[in-house]
């Protein structure tokens, strides 16, 4: 469809989005805020008076992947310098002081906190950058309705901030203090997903099961959720393993729409480096929480997140962590060699396994999960699953796309289901990744 006359006069903003699903629905809160005040989506940059590149922070990696970017795009403003080039989130927080310099060319730089002031720090943007990167312990964005993608599923940020300073992370430095969004608006906001076509809400925070506004725990808010008519699936990320209450297993069992998944990161299988990274528990705490989830949901899967090469880990470390991983045997594992961050607790340690190392110990890690996933869903063959139809299938003529309730791709033909359908399917083969079935 081509732009309307009223369209081609509205300036146009570009956005790209780096980094994990709290980014991901805080650019749809970016993309509401610039709607309200008269911006049009662009497709590409080529077409946008402003872009923005909302930005992660986690890992060195992911700032160097961003700056790079941003080189690109330089290049692209050099041509047109009426072009508004501006960084948003983590790393804008993270690097505010340095920024400005290693990226001369960037006419803005706001922090997870200051989106709502984004319009008019747009429209100062001029000779001087504009920087706005306080952080503000009451803003959940909550009378914002995010822009919503129109797939089947949606994110929904429920708390944002973390409190718990684990010595290696930059998160409760860059996002600030923890805070809920109020019950009655995110119930709102759920509503109005429910009302265009979303089936799957993933409630979102760093802690997502330390929620707690007024009376409501999250263990309430499940079942608040839960009767909201429309919505058939609900998931969240991540609970921290501290922070799981009873309240909270109760309601994951006895509410069918709260799905069998939970990723429950774990970090390390080492009890002297979850004591060095600050984690708040025990691997005994941890195994014996895995129980308790287990015994009382039916069908769970897991996953969790792995950092190898931390400061001070050993060779016998790592076998604990290989152990952990096996007496778990997780569904799926995202892993990561461990970035010396700035401002965290233990940046002044520094590094003590080398790069070589670390890249060692984490292809092992990776092998391990890997045979683990393969066997897990192997053990799916042959089972019938409710599948949650999202869209075509990246590979396979005719082939449609879904998630089962432990939150596992299965793709299948098509057979005149369509997305938002839930359909059984039975799995007749799988790889570590996915699962291939028909529908029955
Ligand atoms: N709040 C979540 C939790 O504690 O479970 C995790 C949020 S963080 C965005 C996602 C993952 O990034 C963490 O679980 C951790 O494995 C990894 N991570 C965080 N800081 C890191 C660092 N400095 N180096 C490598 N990985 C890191
Ligand atoms: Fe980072 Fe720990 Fe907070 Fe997770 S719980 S966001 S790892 S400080």
């Amino acid at each position: 469809m081509s732009p309307s006359a009223a369209e081609q006069r509205q300036p146009r903003v570009y956005m790209e989005t780096y980094g994990c699903q709290m980014n991901i629905a805080d650019s749809q809160t970016v993309a509401a805020v610039l709607r309200r005040a008269g911006y049009a989506a662009a497709e590409r940059p080529e077409d946008a008076d402003v872009i923005l590149l909302n930005t992660c922070a986690i890992r060195e990696h992911a700032e160097e992947r961003v700056l790079g970017r941003l080189s690109d795009l330089a290049r692209l403003k050099h041509r047109r310098p009426d072009i508004r080039l501006g960084l948003l989130g983590c790393m804008a927080q993270h690097n505010r002081a340095s920024l400005v310099e290693k990226a001369p060319h960037l006419d803005l730089v706001a922090g997870p906190d200051s989106y709502r002031r984004l319009p008019e720090m747009i429209g100062r943007a001029g000779f001087d950058p504009a920087v706005d990167v306080r952080l503000d312990r009451a803003e959940t964005y909550a009378d914002i309705t995010p822009e919503h993608d129109g797939s089947v599923r949606a994110y929904v940020t429920a708390m944002r901030g973390c409190d718990k300073f684990c010595a290696f992370c930059v998160v409760p430095y860059v996002r600030g203090r923890e805070r809920s969004v109020a019950p009655e608006d995110l119930l709102r906001e759920i509503r109005e997903l429910a009302q265009r076509g979303v089936r799957e809400v993933i409630l979102l925070g760093q802690t997502v099961n330390a929620y707690r506004f007024g009376d409501v725990d999250f263990g309430a808010l499940l079942r608040m959720v839960a009767r909201v008519d429309g919505i058939e699936r609900i998931r969240f990320t991540s609970p921290h393993p501290s922070d799981m209450t009873e309240r909270m297993i109760e309601a994951m069992a006895s509410e069918p729409k709260v799905q069998p998944y939970l990723h429950l990161p774990v970090q390390s299988g080492s009890n002297r480096m979850l004591a060095a990274m600050e984690r708040g528990y025990t691997v005994e705490q941890y195994l014996a929480l895995v129980e308790r989830l287990r015994a009382a949901i039916a069908g769970l899967a897991l996953s969790t997140d792995i950092i190898v090469g931390f400061h001070g880990e050993e060779l016998s470390d790592h076998e604990r962590t290989l152990a952990l991983i096996r007496s778990v045997g997780y569904d799926q594992a995202f892993t990561f060699k461990y970035s010396l961050r700035e401002h965290t607790r233990a940046f002044r340690l520094g590094d003590t396994v080398s790069e070589e190392e670390k890249g060692r110990r984490l292809a092992e890690v990776i092998a391990l999960q890997e045979s683990i996933s393969l066997e897990r869903n192997r053990a799916a063959v042959g089972n019938l699953f409710p599948v949650l139809v999202e869209g075509p299938a990246r590979r396979g003529e005719g082939m449609l796309a879904g998630k089962t309730p432990q939150f596992k791709t299965a793709i299948f033909p098509a057979r005149g289901a369509r997305p938002g359908d839930i359909v059984n399917v039975r799995i007749e083969s799988a790889t570590a990744h996915t699962l291939v079935g028909s529908i029955a």
